[in-house]
């Protein structure tokens, strides 16, 4: 299919499927696939399972790829490939994950934090094609974040740059995953958002959201929420304004910190679409430091589904072949 066309295999480590996508340079898919991640089996059947993956995608394009990108969950030591103690894969510590890869294809293979390659992700096919700087932030059940900055990406002292989703808005606020409070993580994660929607459901029965989810909180998504914005219901457009603006809150803080006043925001709250954008650049414009204010910019994702392992195969173009 793709016997001459330079490709990256991208893998989406997550805790219970591994994507797997071949991407060419110019961004387009040549070939997608998923492999169980098996975590509970440990490390050694994760590697393996995403050896499967790459073999796959290497069979499927016929021909070799230039690399091996890999986003992952966690702390992650780009320089030597090590992934440290990542959420939802039990009995981990430090992995050598590049390595292990590496030994099994001879190919040069990347790994990064899955924040982080989202953010070269839509840099180098996304959103951020045409920015220098900017910050991606990724609202799902956690909110994560990456920085580019000149086209480079901001990793800290220790690969852990970027946590945007920690930064606090209520010194006194809700309490966080982190153990902290007041994370926008706190209010504007997927699993806080929709708690906080089902307490407000209570003191409104007429809503739309009660009538799309019949009587099941289980069935309270963001999803569900947007749909009821879109015919106009009050407590739905209310919420999807409120995440708005607590996130504008921290997209302030940061773009002041750092002089970045660009944001792409991407992932499944993000399908709040306009008004949440609306919302999150008037809030980060009534915060920012004054210079700042006319210079912010908040945009959506383009890569939407496909974002961790087009991320992921990024990775390789980035710093690699
Ligand atoms: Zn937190």
């Amino acid at each position: 299919m793709a016997k001459k066309t330079k490709y990256a295999v991208g893998i989406d480590l997550g805790g219970d499927t591994i994507k797997v996508g071949a991407t060419a340079k110019d961004g387009r898919l040549l070939f997608k696939g998923v492999v169980e991640t098996r975590a509970e089996e440990g490390p050694s059947r994760v590697v393996k399972q995403i050896r499967k993956g790459v073999a796959a995608a290497v069979e499927a394009c016929g021909a070799k790829p230039i690399g091996v990108g890999v986003g992952s969950p966690g702390v992650v030591n780009a320089e030597e490939g090590i992934v440290e103690n990542p959420p939802n894969l039990p009995g981990w510590g430090r992995i050598r994950l590049a390595s292990k890869i590496a030994k099994k294809f001879d190919l040069p293979v990347f790994v990064e934090n899955d924040a982080n390659a989202a953010a070269v992700g839509e840099m180098t096919f996304g959103a951020g094609k045409e920015l220098d700087s900017f910050i991606m932030i990724t609202l799902g059940t956690g909110v994560g974040g990456g920085v580019i900055m000149n086209r480079r990406l901001l990793r800290g002292e220790h690969g852990g740059a970027g946590e945007i989703g920690h930064m606090s808005v209520d010194y006194d606020g809700e309490p966080c995953k982190c153990g902290s409070r007041g994370c926008v993580e706190a209010y504007v994660g997927r699993e806080y958002l929709t708690k906080r929607a089902a307490t407000r459901l209570a003191d409104a029965p007429d809503s739309t959201i009660n009538r799309l989810i019949d009587g099941d909180l289980e069935a309270l998504t963001p999803k569900v929420i947007c749909e009821a914005a879109k015919t106009g219901d009050p407590l739905a457009k209310e919420l999807i304004e409120e995440t708005g603006r607590f996130l504008g809150y921290a997209l302030a803080s940061a773009a002041n910190l750092l002089d970045i006043p660009a944001f792409v925001v991407g992932g499944g709250v993000a399908g709040f679409g306009k008004p949440l954008f609306d919302a999150a650049k008037a809030a980060a414009k009534e915060r920012a430091l004054i210079p700042m204010k006319p210079r912010l910019r908040v945009r959506a994702a383009k890569l939407k589904n496909d974002a961790g392992v087009k991320g992921a195969a990024a990775l390789v173009f980035f710093r690699g072949a």
